[in-house]
């Protein structure tokens, strides 16, 4: 019997009970081998694609060809879930490590709608992952200073904006450079152009992006299927889930205003340890409104948001998990 070596290699697609799996020594087609345990987690659970697998590469294979046995998983540190709700938790997870989402939308056709936006971010943190902003179909846009200065905010909080084109090619150097090196997945209602400029950046790059209605919001629960394409220039970009299944999950509402990164420096001046930024006096973020050092769009979003976590229970993620339990007991006190 040859010599087995453990390898180390990326979950790229799963087909059954075959994971496929990117490394060094290029895509192996593996199995598991019984149960076993993510380190640092007390769950035993099933690689997700996006997770990074040790693995031994075992034998000549068969006509498939070669062949490996998974022996366990690395902690995740992202997570990519969709809604499920037959789930416990009324989430299921769908992805595993993404480093970034790329928030696509339009310039003109459709309108851009600045508060899915604001929703999308949190739900991009809620991974936790890095969102950048691409605004596409720039060709369409009358008044770009219009664009420029509804962008100002996000830029000043730090989040990567790249203006784009697919018709003129504008920006499509500088988004495939934001993709470089990156697991990414592109979500955005449909029609903004995320297969246009899919096809841009790598011609040939077949990418399921069956999206949503920006106007309803509604999805059709038809992408349960998730895979990871090589992107040429390295890095990997995933099928897009849809809208609705990049959700918010185990967010409490305490949680929510850390998740805007605008608020963040003002969440230590509330007086109130619990604050939701909505009723309570005392409130820093309120002031930071008043003052114009939040926008009162942004603030919106929030409230908006804030809105809809107001009965979920925090359940967040791995790491987080103990803390967003800490301050979910410290607020039933106060209710
Ligand atoms: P998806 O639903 O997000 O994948 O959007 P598509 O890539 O299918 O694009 C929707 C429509 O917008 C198509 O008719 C594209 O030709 C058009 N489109 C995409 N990008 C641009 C762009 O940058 N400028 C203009 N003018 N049209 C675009
Ligand atoms: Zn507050």
């Amino acid at each position: 019997m040859e010599a087995r070596d453990t390898a180390r290699g990326l979950v790229v697609r799963i087909k059954g009970a075959d994971f496929f799996v990117a490394s060094e020594s290029g895509e192996i087609r593996c199995s598991l081998r019984g149960w076993f345990r993510v380190s640092g987690t007390p769950e035993e659970v099933l690689p997700v694609v996006g997770d990074i697998v040790s693995f031994r590469s075992g034998g000549s294979g068969d006509t498939h060809g070669p062949r490996g046995l998974i022996s366990g998983i690395e902690p995740r540190k992202s997570i990519l879930a969709r809604t499920d709700p037959s789930q416990k938790n009324g989430s299921r997870v769908l992805g595993a490590n993404m480093d970034q989402a790329i928030l696509v939308f339009a310039a003109r056709e459709p309108e851009p709608n600045f508060r899915l936006i604001d929703r999308m971010l949190v739900a991009a943190a809620c991974g936790p992952m890095d969102a950048v902003i691409c605004m596409n179909k720039m060709d369409l846009a009358e008044r770009r200073e219009e664009f420029d200065e509804a962008l100002v905010p996000y830029r000043g909080m730090g989040y990567r904006v790249v203006c784009t084109s697919a018709k003129t090619r504008e920006g499509v150097e500088e988004l495939a450079a934001a993709m470089t090196g990156k697991l990414s997945i592109l979500v955005g209602p449909s029609g903004t152009g995320k297969t246009s400029l899919v096809s841009c950046v790598q011609p040939g790059l077949e990418l399921a992006v069956t999206m949503v209605s920006a106007s309803t919001g509604k999805g059709r629960h038809t992408t349960t299927h998730f895979e990871l394409h090589r992107l040429a220039s390295g890095g990997y970009l995933g099928d897009t889930p849809g809208v609705r299944e990049f959700g918010i999950r185990g967010v409490s509402r305490e949680r929510l205003g850390g998740l805007f990164r605008d608020f963040v420096p003002f969440l230590g001046g509330c007086r109130f340890m619990t604050c939701t930024h909505d009723h309570e006096p005392g409130c820093a973020v309120k002031e930071a409104v008043e003052k114009g050092l939040v926008t009162r769009e942004r603030y919106e979003s929030y409230l908006r948001i804030l809105e809809t976590v107001r009965d979920e229970r925090s359940l967040g993620n791995p790491a987080r998990r103990g803390a967003s339990r800490r301050r979910t007991r410290a607020s039933r006190r106060e209710r």
